[in-house]
């Protein structure tokens, strides 16, 4: 087998030099990097790989349709294959990249919380979720997250790692398993949401994300065949980054926490916006609405005697509506509080005033449901190291 490989703990920025008000892992911090597994590869590359143990094409074909389209991972459940095939592949192309180490419901066993570990310790969370007409999974990109965002858990303690494209895979792969057998019970059998709201910037991993949405929706047996339009990529508006995803010619839907609208507060909310402030965020999602097609979520985080004053709400509309006119969605998440956090949701009658006046400037706003709130799994709160 080959040497375990290093590699710099985060990708290279989109643009040059390091982000100076983040807190990315410590610098020259390097990790093992996580095994190859079948769904890093796009289907030439599967077949190369199969070719390289010995094996004939038509076998990289086959593993793809188990994993793929039976969402199967143990090669030992695939006795279409010689014995001799299966114990070449399986180290070489299906190890096991993510341990469930637990797993919590709460709302009545439609929220399920899946704690992970990887092959090198670092801990992620998926959080699994079913609605009268849909099941949707939460997945993380990275482990950690090096956006510092002062409301969010995960962002407290800074950057682990990237996931490869594989472990992203694997957390949709294993909930669309587990929908399919019923975990969700037994009207509902389909996978067919996923969002990257779990641990991590997506963008700031984004060759492997992008490459994790292919394998999610290419049709099977080249990948799980999602449709891309039910795939949500969330930024914290990393604006080269969203330039490149709008030509990478995918449909995926673009949210943007924004979290307020004017630069003097989001620069300490969402510590990025020093760098790329709302008028880029704001222009470079129109460019995604205008080349994709799609509208545009903004995610807002109310937080009370924060971000939750009539005029924010006012300025909001404003803006989205003069940057991306009927394209835009505006979705409200009450702050779930994270430890020791001082700040809380804003109450009722506040929440009700921020929503009624954002459509009153003609924008689309709607207040997200808190699913997890009581297993620690609701946005933001996603921060499995900081725990035992
Ligand atoms: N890094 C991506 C994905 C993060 S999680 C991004 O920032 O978009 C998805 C959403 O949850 C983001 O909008 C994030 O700002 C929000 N969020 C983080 N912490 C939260 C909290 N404590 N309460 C409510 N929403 C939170």
């Amino acid at each position: 087998m080959t040497e375990p490989v290093t590699e710099p703990a985060t990708e290279p920025a989109t643009e040059p030099g390091p982000l100076p008000v983040l807190s990315l892992s410590p610098a020259g911090t390097r990790r093992t990097r996580p095994a190859r597994h079948l769904a890093d590869l796009d289907t030439d590359a599967r077949r190369a790989a199969v070719a390289e143990l010995g094996l004939p094409a038509f076998r990289a074909d086959q593993l793809s349709r188990h994993y793929f389209s039976r969402l199967e991972s143990d090669p030992a459940t695939m006795t279409d294959l010689p014995a001799a095939a299966r114990d070449a592949v399986g180290p070489a192309l299906l190890p096991q990249l993510l341990a469930p180490t637990s797993v919590v419901e709460c709302d009545g066993g439609t929220t399920r919380k899946t704690l992970w570990r990887a092959n090198d310790g670092v801990l992620v969370e998926s959080v699994l979720m079913g609605y009268p007409d849909r099941a949707t999974v939460c997945i993380s990109s990275q482990a950690g997250c090096g956006m510092a965002c002062p409301f969010c858990a995960t962002g407290q303690g800074g950057l682990e790692r990237n996931l490869s494209t594989a472990e992203i895979v694997e957390q949709v792969r294993s909930a669309a398993a587990a929908v399919r057998d019923g975990g969700l019970g037994p009207d509902l059998r389909r996978l067919s949401n996923v969002v990257f709201m779990g641990m991590g910037e997506p963008l700031a991993n984004y060759r492997r994300v992008v490459d994790a949405v292919h394998r999610l929706c290419d049709a099977p047996p080249a990948g799980l065949g999602l449709s891309q339009r039910s795939v949500t990529v969330s930024t914290v508006g990393l604006v080269p980054a969203i330039h490149r995803l709008a030509d990478e010619g995918l449909q995926v839907t673009l949210a943007v926490s924004l979290h307020t609208p004017d630069d003097e507060l989001r620069d300490s909310l969402v510590p990025v916006n020093q760098r790329w402030p709302v008028a880029e965020v704001f222009a470079a999602a129109r460019r995604y609405a205008d080349v994709t097609g799609r509208r545009i979520s903004i995610e807002y985080a109310l937080i009370r005697d924060v971000n939750d004053q009539p005029w924010r709400a006012d300025l909001l509309a404003k803006l989205a509506h003069r940057h991306l006119g009927r394209l835009v969605h505006v979705n409200l998440i009450p702050l779930n509080p994270t430890p020791g956090s001082k700040w809380d949701a804003s109450p009722a009658p506040v929440q009700a005033e921020f929503v009624r006046r954002v459509r009153d400037g003609g924008v689309a706003c709607t207040v997200r449901d808190t699913r997890g709130r009581e297993i620690a799994g609701a946005c933001g709160q996603l921060a499995a190291t900081a725990r035992p």
